[in-house]
């Protein structure tokens, strides 16, 4: 039963339902432990093996590559603090102001540790320009972690580009690609990363599963200690069911992106318009290159939250800034970042329209919105 509009697509995505028939196999009947030597473990094993390899072919690399983790979160910090931990030179790390808390914090944890931070600026629409890093980065760098897909605003970054300037100084390469797997083509070789971060809830896999590709010969560190799971770098029981629902969910996602993609750009088209032909004002965040349904809209002289809450009434359920900081009502790091003018930025929200949301959906959100901001037009 669908009980509500549901617009926040970037913040997480219904279960694919193959997914979740292929996970039940292994929640009831083949749940063995795959850490364990008899016979009843072969399903199992069998499972992760295959998961790893669908995974690693939709993103490009070799199986022995893909780490699981519990999600983005986990994945992020593993990255950073992974590879600091093996670096005794404790060299220097290079992020942007716009990274994701899991990569901020993570950041800020070894800096208090003693390796040192630099932070780069993005341009308005939210890009952090090669040349912004070419004029930072030096031959002391161990590492460059930029995202490539903003949450909040969408913009794609040149990974490819900004990747190749880190490898030309010795440093390893990291992106945060959780909004981006599964939403647009993602091939590590072709962005020429060492780490890539992502999460099976962003593209229509379970909660609390994710992995981190590394390079093969990149030096991390091992993020858990206890058995010798995921070769002996991430220790812990293998939650069997949810890997294979994200290498499903990601088969699935990956095959049907450039159908998404057409989707998605005519549910934002059909939206803008309808704000357009209604005289509302408004100002589109982020680059023209953005995720496909990630739509950041900042109203003059609003306010996010009450806009939010109206809309809830409404039965829709959007984002105000960044989801996974929802309980923050200042204006987010992000929007500070791009710098966004006050009178908009206090009104901004986050639509994130997914594969199955509908033509009628995206002109339903448009007419609330229409309804809210300007009462006595309609
Ligand atoms: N990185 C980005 C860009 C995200 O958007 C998110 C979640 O919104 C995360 C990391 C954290 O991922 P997870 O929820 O799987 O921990």
């Amino acid at each position: 039963m669908k009980h509500c509009i549901y617009a926040d697509n970037a913040a997480t995505t219904q279960l694919d339902s193959a997914a979740f028939e292929a996970m039940k196999l292994y929640l009831l009947i083949e749940y063995a432990n795959a850490s364990q030597p008899y016979s009843f473990t072969r399903s199992t094993k069998k499972a992760i093996k295959e998961a790893r390899g669908i995974i690693a072919e939709c993103i490009g690399a070799a199986p022995e590559e893909i780490f699981f983790t519990s999600g983005g979160t986990e994945s992020d910090n593993w990255a950073i603090k992974g590879s600091a931990f093996a670096d005794t030179k404790k060299r220097v790390t290079i992020t942007s102001a716009i990274e994701h808390h899991a990569v901020l914090r993570s950041c800020e944890d070894i800096e208090r540790l003693g390796y040192p931070m630099a932070y780069l600026s993005a341009d308005s629409a939210g890009c952090v320009q090669p040349q912004t890093l070419s004029e930072r980065i030096d031959g002391n760098t161990r590492l460059v972690s930029i995202m490539l897909a903003n949450n909040e605003i969408g913009s794609i970054q040149d990974i490819a580009a900004l990747s190749a300037i880190a490898h030309a100084h010795g440093a390893l390469f990291h992106t945060d690609a959780v909004q981006a797997v599964g939403h647009i083509p993602v091939d590590v070789n072709a962005l020429g990363v060492d780490m890539l971060s992502a999460s099976a809830h962003k593209f229509n896999g379970p909660k609390g599963i994710g992995f981190l590709y590394v390079r093969a010969g990149t030096n991390i560190a091992p993020y858990m200690s206890g058995g010798t799971q995921e070769h002996g770098m991430r220790a812990g029981t293998e939650n069997i069911a949810a890997v294979v629902g994200m290498a499903c969910a990601l088969k699935a996602n990956v095959e049907s992106i450039a159908e998404n993609t057409m989707h998605l750009a005519v549910l934002e088209d059909c939206l803008l318009t309808d704000l357009r032909e209604n005289k509302i004002e408004f100002i589109q965040n982020g680059s023209e290159h953005h995720i496909p349904g990630n739509i950041s809209l900042s109203f003059p002289d609003c306010d996010g939250e009450v806009l939010l809450h109206r809309l809830d009434l409404m039965g829709i359920c959007i984002s105000t800034g960044s989801a996974c900081d929802s309980k923050n009502t200042q204006i987010s790091h992000v929007l500070k970042a791009i710098g966004l003018d006050e009178k908009y930025a206090k009104g901004t929200i986050r639509i994130s329209l997914g594969k199955n949301n509908t033509v009628e959906e995206a002109k339903s959100i448009a007419q609330a919105l229409c309804k809210i901001l300007r009462p006595h037009a309609l």
